[in-house]
């Protein structure tokens, strides 16, 4: 996965009413403006400018360039002068990636003592954009749309975000999500339609069984396992038993064979997440934690127990997050503290949460695991860091997907935790676990989340958009009366809207 193999194309709207003059006026202001946009340090993509288009042949050609293109993952418009919107219809029919508006113009100010009446038939965006909005609502088509000057840093970093939502999207198009085993039998919250998933969202969810990764793990060196054990011993402090020569070093090579194999398996196929279940090992020695951990630092999306949905959804965010501070992860609400207004959530899992969310040096433990009947498994044990957050889940509602985000405020833990084996995150839900806690019940959200210091709402408003699901944040405005209404009004509108 990489930004560089992706753009986004801007398009102009005008129209040939104004004459030459203004033609060429148009095309070296949208120049310039794309140029603007590109060294202003604010966009992880380029802008590719692709002209003015002022027909709607033109406007037709344009998109379904921008759709054949697989570089292009998104297309701004922005209309300079008026441009008659019955022309875009053709255009927006053959096009279906994501759309921003960017309601612009060219001139920061009015130019008081010279605007004339040129002046204000080339700068007309107000209108001009107005137009254009028109016909995207009566449409229905989604779209972002930004306000503001096109050198405002705020406008930038609005687009920005877009950008990234637009990679994440583009980047779930082509994903391969490997489950091994099936769904832990009797949940329901993790299941869902995995055909509806892929004509929705994107991606493509293909079962294995977990001898298919036995059979990769016999291929699996000595050489190989010495030298990412090695890695291990580089990154992380050893627990005692863990250290060469001690009781459960054996174990730790282990999971080193797992993690190789599991690699392996998901290059092989193309994967770009995948799903565990504890039930199901068979011949692998021990539940996959430390692999789980480390190939989801890396990329990989992951969910436990077959959850097919959070293992998607924490790979989308670790997209969108490229670059950014922070960290992503798969996380499960555990326990309870409650202590009035810092009352908390413990966040943990048997083993697999990301290193990516702590600062601290993780410790690599062996410890029995109490279900599954197997082997000891290795993991990272480390506390996440303070810090604001946000936990989301995508929830099949039968006739819908719904994206629940409760934003969250991780805080230190009181005390040291010298007897909990995993690792693990203290977070208080906004406004308060009260609320935030009995809203994402009423929306039906799972125990398990995928989480991220580093995305805002935008980002998640911006996904939602592009793929037409339901989205309901918890945050620090929610009343439950008010989140009450919000899911019955959304009800009544995804009955309506098939
Ligand atoms: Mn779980």
């Amino acid at each position: 996965m990489n930004y560089s193999d992706f753009e986004i194309w801007f398009v102009t709207g005008a129209q040939l009413l104004y004459g030459g003059d203004a033609v060429v006026a148009v095309d070296a202001h949208s120049a310039a403006m794309v140029e603007g946009l590109n060294q202003s340090g604010k966009l992880p993509l380029k802008v590719i400018y692709k002209g003015t288009v002022n027909s709607s042949a033109e406007i037709e050609a344009a998109f379904k360039n921008a759709g054949h293109d697989k570089r292009c993952a998104g297309v701004i418009t922005w209309m300079h002068t008026f441009s008659p919107a019955k022309m875009w219809i053709k255009g927006l029919q053959n096009y279906n990636k994501p759309l921003l508006h960017l309601h612009t113009q060219f001139n920061k100010e009015i130019p008081w003592s010279k605007i004339d009446m040129d002046f204000m038939n080339l700068n007309q965006s107000a209108h001009g954009d107005r137009e254009f909005g028109h016909i995207v609502s009566r449409m229905r088509r989604n779209r972002k749309v930004v306000v503001g000057h096109w050198s405002d840093e705020k406008v930038q970093e609005r687009i920005g975000v877009w950008m990234r939502v637009c990679v994440a999207w583009a980047d779930a198009q082509d994903m391969i999500l490997v489950r091994f085993g099936d769904n832990m039998n009797q949940v329901a919250v993790t299941d869902g339609d995995r055909l509806e998933a892929e004509l929705r969202l994107g991606y493509h969810v293909d079962y294995y069984g977990i001898g298919d990764l036995a059979e990769v793990q016999k291929t699996v060196t000595e050489a190989e396992t010495d030298a990412l054990v090695a890695e291990y011993e580089s990154l992380y402090t050893f627990a005692d038993n863990c250290k060469k020569g001690a009781k459960d070093y054996g174990q730790v090579r282990n999971a080193a064979r797992i993690e190789l194999a599991l690699r392996r398996f998901l290059q092989e196929k193309g994967a770009k997440a995948f799903t565990t279940n504890f039930n199901a090992l068979h011949d692998l020695d021990q539940l996959p934690g430390l692999a789980c951990q480390r190939l989801m630092a890396e990329g990989y999306g992951f969910g436990a127990e077959g959850d097919w949905k959070t293992a998607a959804l924490v790979r989308t965010f670790w997209v969108m997050a490229q670059g950014l501070p922070g960290g992503t992860s798969f996380l499960e609400d555990y326990t309870y503290h409650f202590k009035g207004e810092k009352s908390a959530i413990l966040q943990a899992h048997m083993l697999e949460v990301s290193p990516e969310i702590t600062n601290r040096k993780p410790r690599l433990e062996v410890h029995p695991l109490g279900i599954g009947g197997k082997a000891d498994p290795a993991r990272l044990v480390f506390t996440a860091h303070a810090g604001p957050g946000l936990a989301a889940t995508i929830v099949d509602m039968g006739n819908r997907f719904r994206m629940i985000v409760n934003h969250v405020d991780v805080i230190e833990p009181e005390a040291p935790l010298p007897k909990l084996p995993v690792a693990s995150a203290l977070w208080i839900p906004q406004p308060n676990l009260e609320i935030g806690a009995a809203a994402w019940i009423l929306a039906g959200g799972t125990h398990h989340t995928a989480f991220s210091y580093a995305l805002n709402n935008e980002f998640l408003e911006d996904y939602a958009e592009i793929a037409g699901i339901e989205l309901v944040t918890i945050d620090k405005n929610t009343t439950i009366s008010g989140f009450k209404s919000e899911l019955k009004l959304n009800e009544v509108y995804y009955l309506l809207n098939k």
